[in-house]
């Protein structure tokens, strides 16, 4: 089963994520990560990538396509894919129909994380991520895993564009292009909206049930 799961910046993608990899087997293809990964490798696309993503802008529908196109190549089993961060706009919608075709890959469902503004603020403002594995927090909330949390040299960072002027702007960009992803796939029969304001184990089991998992 091949899914994408959007929704705002803080609805949660990366950690219902997680959740869906560790206890069902589905592997995230996260557009912001593979993004991420190429500014850590400090190429000069990389330095090109991270000023556009600090300023809370999309990067170019081209270079998306590219990017992702490349990685699903070096997949050798295409399956039980979540979609995390792409599509993001009415062009991409567009063109992952041309991915889609050219892997061999359908989608067959589509969940929308909403969340409430002020939900969403309190929760970026929170965010940390281990250095290390990547594995996202909140220092808002108790959370054992958390607190004991050791994987190695890891200590907790925050994303450079966590911060309250970035976020302005990337809450704005997913109301201006984003949400048109609610319009073009809320008559598809895998559509589903999620309701992302509830507690983590919550919202997963909303999922769970949705997925029939
Ligand atoms: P995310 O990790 O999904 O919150 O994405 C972080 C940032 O990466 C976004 O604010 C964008 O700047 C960039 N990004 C991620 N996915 C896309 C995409 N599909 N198209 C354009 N930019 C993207």
């Amino acid at each position: 089963m091949n899914i994408i799961l959007f929704g705002p910046p803080g609805a949660g993608k990366g950690t219902q994520s997680q959740f869906l990899v560790k206890n069902f087997k589905f592997n995230q293809i996260s557009t912001g990560d593979l993004l991420r990964s190429e500014i850590n490798s400090k190429s000069k696309l990389g330095i090109k990538i991270s000023e556009i993503i600090d300023k809370g802008n999309l990067v170019s529908d081209e270079l998306i396509f590219d990017i992702l196109d490349m990685h699903l190549n070096k997949i050798k089993n295409l399956k039980n894919i979540i979609f995390d961060g792409y599509p993001r706009n009415f062009k991409q919608i567009k063109e992952f129909e041309i991915l889609l075709l050219k892997h061999k890959l359908k989608i067959n469902k589509i969940l929308y994380l909403n969340v409430a503004r002020e939900i969403l603020q309190k929760r970026i403002s929170g965010r940390v991520i281990c250095s290390k594995c990547k594995k996202i927090y909140n220092i808002y909330v108790k959370d054992i895993e958390y607190q004991n949390h050791k994987c190695g040299n890891s200590f907790f960072v925050k994303r450079n564009d966590d911060d309250e002027k970035t976020i302005l702007k990337r809450f704005d960009v997913f109301k201006l292009e984003t949400s048109s992803l609610i319009e073009y796939y809320k008559d598809h029969e895998g559509f589903c909206e999620i309701d992302g304001n509830k507690e983590i184990s919550q919202i997963s089991e909303q999922i769970k049930a949705f997925l029939g998992i």
